[in-house]
C-alpha cells in the first residue's frame, strides 16, 4: 500500500486514519469517514481504487468538484472520467466504453445520473465500491441538503455485495446518524477523525469601522502579495464595494453571490482557481465547489450566523497543510442584524442559541481553538498557540468608570437609544437626533470625550457580554440595563474591561514590522532539511504557472504550494531526488522533473 501511495501519489506516509480505512474498504465492508476539509478523504478511496479490480463509482454533488478531483488524478496519470452534462456526447461515449471494458480506476459521477444510469451502463461495468463524497448532503439537518441524495439508499438493495464508503466534512451527530440510516450502510464503521486544522491561524477584531476593515484587509494583502484568498460578506452589496475597493488599489478581486447570472459565478470560480484573481469577495453562495489547495488566507468581512458556517468557511484556507490565516471582524451592527434573522427565522431557538455560541467565539478571553474545538465534541488540555488569544492573552483593567459613563448615560436617556446614540452622547456629538431629543441637556453629554468611538463600540460589545445591559431588538435596539449592570452604576461592584490593543502605530515603525510578519507567514510549519530560499520559491511558482497555462490546469493541480516550499528548500539537482519529493508520484516525476531540476540547477549555480 505504502509503495502504490508513494508511486501515484508521491506520499511516504499515512496520515492518521487512512491505512486503517482502506484496509476496511479493501475488506469489502461499508464505511462512513469523518475528516475536516483538507484531512485527506480523497486518498481513502483513490488509493483502493487502484487496488481493486474493476471501477470505483464516486458520487459527488457538483461538476466543478468532479472536474478538479479527475484533473488532480489524471495529473498524476491515474485513468479516470467524470460522467456529467458538461461533457459532449462524443467524449461521453468514449468514456462509457471504457468504464464497460474496465479501463477506468474511478468514475465520478452526480446522483441524479448514477440513478438514471443503473439499468444501463451500471448493468454492464464491473464496479469496485461506490464512494459516496460530501454524504452530509443527504440531510435535511445538514446545511447543504440535496434531495438527489436521498435517492442513493437504494444502491444498498440493487448491489448488496459492493461496500459503500460515505465520506463527509460536517461532524454532527445528527447529520452522521441520517447518513448511516439513509444510505442503510451495513454494520459501517465509522471512523472520525479530529477535526482541529493546526496550520489555520485564528483571530478577531472587535468593533472595526467600516474604514477599518478596509485598511486592515489592505494591509493584509499587501502582506500576502499573490497569496489567494477568499471575503466573506453577509450582503451582495457588500461584496461589491468591498471588491471595488481593493479594485482601486490595484488588487485583483473578482464577486461572487447568487444574483450573478450563472455565466458569471462560474467564470470567478475559474479565474480564482486558475489565479487570474487574487482574491474573491462572496456570501456563503462560494465555496463548496472549491477544491484549491492553495487558497492561504480566508477574512469574514461579517460574523457568520453559526460556528458550523464558520468552520466550514474558513476551512477552505490552507487544504494542503500549509501555514494559513484567518481573520473575523465582529461588530455590534451585525450581531444585531443577525439576532434579527434569527429570530424572523422559522427555528428562532435554535439559530439564537447558535448565533450565541458564534457570539462567545468572537468574545472568547481563552484559546479560541478550544473553543472550536469544544463545540465539535472536541476537548483539549492545551491552548493552540495559534490564535490570537493565545499570541496575546488579554490584558485587563478596572473599567468601573467607563462602564458607569455608559450605563448613566442609557438611562438618562431613558434607556430609548440604540450603540449609536449612546456613543454620540459620550462623544458629545451634536446629530439630528442629539438635537431633536435635547439629549445634549444630560449629564453625560460629552463625559466620554477622551475616548475615541472606536473604542466605545468596542467596550460597549465587552459590556453586553459581561452582562451590563441587553438590546431590546423588538424595540429599536434601545439598549437596557439589567441588574448587574445597576450594580456596576450605583458603584456597588466593580467591572473588569479588556485593554484595546490597536495594530496601527506610527508609519515609521511599521513597514518594518509588517514585512518581518510578512516573511514568518510564508515559512512552512513542516521542518525542511534545508532553509528555504524565498526567490527560488518565486522562480519555481512561475515555472509552475507557465506549464499550469500550457496545459490549462489550475496551477495547484500541477504541483502544490507545499510541494514548492520543499523544492525551494531541498533544491534537488537530479530527477531522480526531484522525485523523492513527498507530493511527487512517478508520473509527475517524468512529466516535469527535467524541467524543475533544470530551473533549480541554474539557480544554484548562480548563486
Ligand atoms: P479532503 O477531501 O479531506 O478535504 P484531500 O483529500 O483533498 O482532503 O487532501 C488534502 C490534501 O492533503 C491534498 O493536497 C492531498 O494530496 C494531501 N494528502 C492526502 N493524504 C496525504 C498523505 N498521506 N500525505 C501527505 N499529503 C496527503
Ligand atoms: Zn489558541
Amino acid at each position: 500500500m505504502l509503495q502504490i501511495l508513494k508511486k501515484h501519489f508521491g506520499y511516504d506516509s499515512f496520515r492518521p486514519l487512512q491505512e486503517e480505512i482502506i484496509r476496511h474498504l479493501l475488506a469489502r465492508r461499508d464505511a462512513l469517514v469523518l475528516m475536516p476539509t483538507g484531512g485527506g478523504k480523497s486518498i481513502c478511496y483513490q488509493l483502493p481504487a487502484l487496488m481493486c479490480g474493476g471501477t470505483a463509482i464516486v458520487v459527488s454533488p457538483l461538476i466543478s468538484l468532479m472536474k478538479d478531483q479527475v484533473e488532480s488524478l489524471q495529473a498524476n496519470g491515474i485513468a479516470t472520467g467524470a460522467l456529467n452534462s458538461s461533457n459532449d456526447e462524443t467524449s461521453n461515449a468514449i468514456l462509457r466504453r471504457q468504464c464497460t471494458e474496465g479501463k477506468i480506476k474511478l468514475l465520478y459521477i452526480s446522483p441524479e445520473r448514477l440513478l438514471a444510469e443503473i439499468p444501463y451502463l451500471l448493468k454492464e461495468m464491473d464496479i469496485s465500491f461506490f464512494a459516496i463524497d460530501e454524504a452530509h448532503c443527504i440531510s435535511q439537518w445538514g446545511h447543504d441538503f440535496r434531495p438527489e441524495y436521498t435517492q442513493l439508499g437504494t444502491l444498498r438493495d440493487l448491489f448488496p455485495q459492493i461496500p459503500i464508503i460515505a465520506l463527509t466534512a460536517t461532524a454532527d451527530k445528527i447529520t452522521r446518524e441520517d447518513i448511516v440510516r439513509q444510505l442503510r450502510l451495513q454494520q459501517p464503521r465509522i471512523f472520525l477523525s479530529s477535526f482541529d486544522r493546526p496550520n489555520l491561524s485564528l483571530t478577531v477584531k472587535r468593533g472595526y469601522t467600516a474604514q477599518e476593515k478596509h485598511r486592515t484587509i489592505l494591509d493584509f494583502i499587501r502582506r500576502r502579495p499573490d497569496e489567494s484568498g477568499i471575503i466573506y460578506c453577509m450582503s451582495r452589496s457588500k461584496t461589491e464595494s468591498v471588491a471595488q475597493m481593493l479594485q482601486r488599489q490595484g488588487i485583483r478581486a473578482a464577486i461572487y453571490h447568487a444574483g450573478l447570472s450563472p455565466e458569471q459565478r462560474d467564470r470567478a470560480q475559474d479565474d480564482f482557481i486558475n489565479d487570474r484573481v487574487q482574491v474573491v469577495c462572496a456570501t456563503i453562495a462560494f465555496g463548496m465547489g472549491i477544491d484549491k489547495s492553495n487558497v492561504r488566507w480566508v477574512i469574514h468581512y461579517n460574523l457568520p450566523k453559526s460556528i458550523e458556517s464558520f468552520y466550514q468557511e474558513i476551512g477552505r484556507a490552507g487544504r494542503d497543510g500549509l501555514p494559513s490565516d484567518t481573520l473575523l471582524f465582529y461588530s455590534l451592527a451585525d450581531l444585531i442584524l443577525l439576532t434579527k434573522f434569527a429570530q424572523e427565522s422559522g427555528q428562532q431557538a435554535i439559530n439564537e442559541e447558535k448565533l450565541r455560541r458564534m457570539q462567545q467565539y468572537a468574545e472568547a478571553d481563552i484559546c479560541r481553538r478550544r473553543i472550536l474545538l469544544s463545540y465539535f465534541g472536541e476537548q483539549r488540555t492545551c491552548d493552540c498557540g495559534n490564535c490570537d488569544v493565545c499570541k496575546n492573552p488579554p490584558e485587563r483593567f478596572d473599567g468601573t468608570v467607563i462602564v458607569q459613563k455608559a450605563l448613566s448615560a442609557i438611562v438618562r436617556a431613558e434607556q430609548q437609544i440604540a450603540s449609536g446614540v449612546t456613543i454620540d452622547i459620550l462623544r458629545g456629538n451634536y446629530t439630528p437626533e442629539v438635537n431633536e431629543k435635547q439629549y445634549h441637556r444630560l449629564k453625560t453629554f460629552g463625559a466620554g470625550r477622551d475616548i475615541p468611538a472606536r473604542d466605545w463600540h468596542d467596550y460597549l460589545l465587552q459590556m453586553l457580554h459581561l452582562g451590563y445591559f441587553e438590546i431590546a431588538y423588538n424595540e429599536g435596539n434601545h439598549l437596557k440595563l439589567t441588574p448587574i449592570g445597576a450594580e456596576v452604576l450605583y458603584g456597588r461592584a466593580t467591572a473588569s474591561l479588556v485593554v484595546i490593543h490597536r495594530e496601527e502605530k506610527s508609519t515609521a515603525t511599521r513597514g518594518r514590522k509588517k514585512k518581518e510578519k510578512g516573511v514568518a507567514i510564508q515559512k512552512p510549519l513542516v521542518n525542511l532539511p534545508g532553509v528555504e530560499s524565498e526567490s527560488l520559491f518565486q522562480a519555481l511558482r512561475e515555472l509552475r504557472k507557465r506549464l499550469a497555462d500550457e496545459e490549462v490546469l489550475p496551477a495547484y493541480i500541477i504541483l502544490s504550494d507545499k510541494v514548492l516550499h520543499q523544492l525551494a528548500a531541498v533544491r534537488p539537482t537530479t530527477v531522480e531526488a526531484f522525485g523523492n519529493i513527498s507530493g511527487i508520484g512517478e508520473y509527475k516525476k517524468k512529466k516535469y522533473g527535467k524541467s524543475f531540476v533544470e530551473l533549480i540547477r541554474r539557480f544554484t549555480s548562480e548563486e
